[in-house]
Parts: structure tokens; sequence; C-alpha cells
């Protein structure tokens, strides 16, 4: 693995830099229409889906190059693109297993964020054993029937179109018998209702779909492939954006150092208390760890090598950092740290892996979603056991017959 940019990419990342400088937008976007326009530029400039191929509008970008942009993205701390998940799955997985007619008809709409999309995987009882899924689609002649829920869909009120995983043979087995729609969101038969978390906003929904129609022609590979698919699907899901996280990371570090420094007990400033500094030190050294495992995986996809099952080494590793990083924030920022409000010193304000800005104390909710959402902790370490290390299973008498194999890709979606 070399870790010393090339020239080229020196001169990219400058050319991007001075790009960025030139046109973010200044404080935060609320309203839809400045959100959308901010999207448009980046992706007239071509920052949006640069690693997909030009025929279908992305920019053939290296790995090294997206890094670089998302990096730079998260080091001016830019507002955030919109629709991510059409960006980051629902596109690739249709460049994968698409036809030509639903390549033309969804890709550019998406990268233009004109159609926004989500991810209809997890339901009520299938989010780690995905498999058990119980969402129907039937076959009616010349388009299929869609009955069922769906839950913790991201992005689920605002959506066109879903990414829809459904079950169109109930009698084959349990991972042969699912298949990939895309499904039109904006239809009678399917309802979205926000669901409000912890935080006080409404990221997810959940998705109600009563004879719900999905054409035919929107079938994503063959029937009774959407097991498949999904595995396509999560690997981009664990795979990217690490070094961008880790910008986001040092940034806060940085705002967590001048809270520190500006706020006091017993009249001297907490950064001089040494057991400060050294939790302080410690997690500082667990992000540079960071930083040389998202260069590593950086060095493999520049290889053309695919992460495949070690991305959840990845996944596991940041998202379990992310947790201790901002419970350390907490105990260190003491009563400031559980402000909701918008905070009266700049130093409280912290931008979250959401990509929002906000307070600590949202900070800290919202780190606990990373162990949950694509594959929990628990999940990546069935896959690193079983697909990494290649772990004996376990004795089949000590399994209760309802919980998920390792083997079986217990998953997780967005
Ligand atoms: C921020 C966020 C965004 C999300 N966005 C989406 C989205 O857009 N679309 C979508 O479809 N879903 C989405 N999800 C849902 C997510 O994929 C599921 O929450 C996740 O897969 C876990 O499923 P579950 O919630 O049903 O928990 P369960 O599967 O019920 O798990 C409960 C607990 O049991 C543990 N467990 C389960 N099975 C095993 C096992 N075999 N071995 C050891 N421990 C086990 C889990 O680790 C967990 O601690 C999102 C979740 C979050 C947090």
């Amino acid at each position: 693995m070399d870790l010393n940019p090339t020239p080229e990419d020196r001169a990219f990342r400058a050319e991007t830099r001075r790009w960025l400088e030139a046109h973010v937008p200044r404080g935060e976007l609320e309203a839809a229409d400045e959100r959308r326009a901010w999207h448009r530029q980046l992706y007239e400039a071509g920052h949006i889906g640069m690693g997909w191929p030009r025929e279908y509008g992305g920019r053939g970008a290296t790995p090294m190059q997206q890094a670089i942009v998302a990096d730079e993205l998260a080091r001016i701390n830019a507002p955030p693109y919109m629709n991510h998940l059409g960006i980051s799955i629902v596109g690739p997985t249709i460049i994968v297993h698409g036809t030509e007619a639903q390549k033309r008809r969804y890709l550019k709409k998406i990268l233009t964020a004109e159609e926004l999309w989500c991810q209809l995987y997890s339901e009520p009882n299938a989010g780690s054993d995905l498999a058990s899924l119980r969402t129907r689609a039937e076959d009616r002649g010349d388009h299929f029937v869609v009955n069922g829920q769906k839950i913790w869909t991201s992005g689920g009120a605002a959506a066109d179109w879903g990414l829809l995983l459904a079950r169109t043979d109930p009698a084959a087995p349990k991972h042969k018998g699912i298949s990939c729609f895309l499904l039109d969101m904006r239809q009678p038969g399917v309802e979205a209702r926000p669901l409000r978390q912890i935080t006080g906003s409404a990221h997810f929904a959940e998705v109600f779909m009563t004879d719900a129609r999905a054409e035919k022609t929107d079938v994503i590979g063959r029937l009774g492939q959407g097991w498949e698919i999904a595995q396509t699907t999560l690997s981009y899901e664990r795979g990217g954006n690490s070094l961008a996280r880790v910008t986001r990371y040092a940034a806060a570090f940085g705002q967590l150092v001048r809270a520190a420094r500006a706020l006091t007990r017993d009249g001297r400033p907490l950064l001089d208390d040494p057991r400060v500094r050294s939790r302080l030190g410690r997690i500082y050294a667990e992000l540079e760890v960071q930083r040389y495992a998202a260069l590593r995986v950086l060095s493999a996809l520049e290889k053309g090598e695919q992460p495949g099952a070690a991305s959840s080494i990845t996944k596991l590793s940041y998202s379990e950092f992310e947790k201790r990083y901002h419970e350390l924030a907490q105990e260190i920022l003491g009563p400031w740290g559980q402000l909701t409000a918008r905070p009266p010193h700049d130093f409280l304000e912290v931008d979250t892996s959401s990509g929002e800005a906000g307070t600590w104390a949202h900070a800290f909710l919202w780190s606990r979603a990373g162990t949950i959402y694509a594959g929990s902790s628990e999940i990546q370490k069935n896959v690193i056991a079983d697909r990494v290390l290649g772990l004996p299973k376990e004795p089949r008498a000590d399994r209760s017959a309802s919980a998920p194999s390792p083997s079986s890709g217990g998953r997780g979606s967005g």
C-alpha cells in the first residue's frame, strides 16, 4: 500500500478545493429549493456519482478521486448532496443488474435528484434476518401486486421511488424466493408514515403497501435473484466514504479540543486536566487508526480489489469508534454536552455523520445509529467470523430455530 498521493491526486485535490471554496453555500440550507440548487451545482461540476460510468452520467472517476471529493466536501463542511441512497446504492445496483431500458429511464434522474429514492428492505420482523421478510409480490400477468409493511425506511416520506425486496415465491427456500423491484412510491397503494426518533427529526418512515402495483419492467435482475442483488447493495453500503468520515471525526475532534480549552472547572480550562488530556490523546490515536484503515481500503480499491466481506471490519471498527468518541465527548462536556437547542457558543456546535450540523447531544444520539444500520455490530462480527476468518460454525443444536445463521448473510441495510 502506497500512502503518498500522486502528483495527479494532489492537482485534483487542489482543483476540487478551489472549486468548493468558490461555490460552497455559506450557512445551512433550510429551503428545499436551496438544497436542490446546491445539488445541481455539484452535479454539473461532476462531483455527483463520480464513479459511475460516463455513459450513465458519471465521470468514470477513480476511487481515489471520489475519496478526494468526499474528503474535501467534509473538510469545508459543505451541505450534503441530496438523494444519498439513490446515488450510493440504487444507481449502482441498477448499473450492475438493471436492463438497458431501466438504466435509461432511471439513472440520470437519480443523479440530478429529480427523483428521490429510498430502500425498502427492513420489516418489523426482518432486520438482521432480512431473508425472513414477508412482503409479498404476486404475479398478475402484466404486473405484480405488492402487499406488506416496511420499517426504518430512511427518507421514505420524501421518496418518489423505492428499491424493494419482496417475496415472489413463498414455496421456495427463504433466500431463493425473494425478488427485487423498483416501486413507485407516489401511487395510492403506498403510504409512508414518518417516524420521529429521539433526536426530534423524522429521518425514517414506515411504509405500508396495500395492493400496490409494481411493473414487470421494474423487476431488477431475475425473479428469485433478490437476495443476491441485496448483497451487492449491502457491500456498497459498507464500503465507501471512509476517508471523508475520518475528516469529519478530525473536525469534531478539533471542536472538542476548542471546547475543552474554553470550558473551565475550578477556574481552570478543562484541557489542563491531565485526565482530560490523556483521554483526548487516546481517542486521537484511535482516530488516526481509522485514517489508516480508510487508506488501506482505498488502496485496495485503487488496485481494483473488492473489499467484499472484509468491508464488515471497516464498518464494525468505525461505528464502534464513533460511539466511544461521543461517549468521551459527553464525559468531557458534562452538562454542556446535553444541550439540544442551538448552543450559546460556536465551539458547542458539531457536525454529525448524518451530515446535519447540530449539537453534541444530537451527535451522541446519532452515533448509536452506525452500529445498527447496514447490519448491526453483532451481525458484522458474525460475517467476519464466518466469511473473513473462516471460523467453524456453531453446532446446529445450539442455535435457536429462528436465529439466522451467519452464513445466511445476516444482513442489514441502510
Ligand atoms: C439510521 C438507520 C437507517 C436505516 N435505514 C434503513 C433503510 O433506509 N432501509 C431499510 O430497509 N432499513 C433501514 N434501517 C434498518 C436496519 O437495517 C435494521 O435496523 C438493522 O438491520 C437491524 O435490524 P432490526 O432493527 O430489526 O434489529 P434485530 O435484527 O431485531 O436485532 C436486535 C438485536 O439482536 C441482535 N442480533 C440479531 N440477530 C443476531 C445474530 N444472528 N447474532 C447475534 N446478534 C443478533 C442485533 O445485533 C441487535 O442488537 C436503518 C437503521 C438505522 C439505525
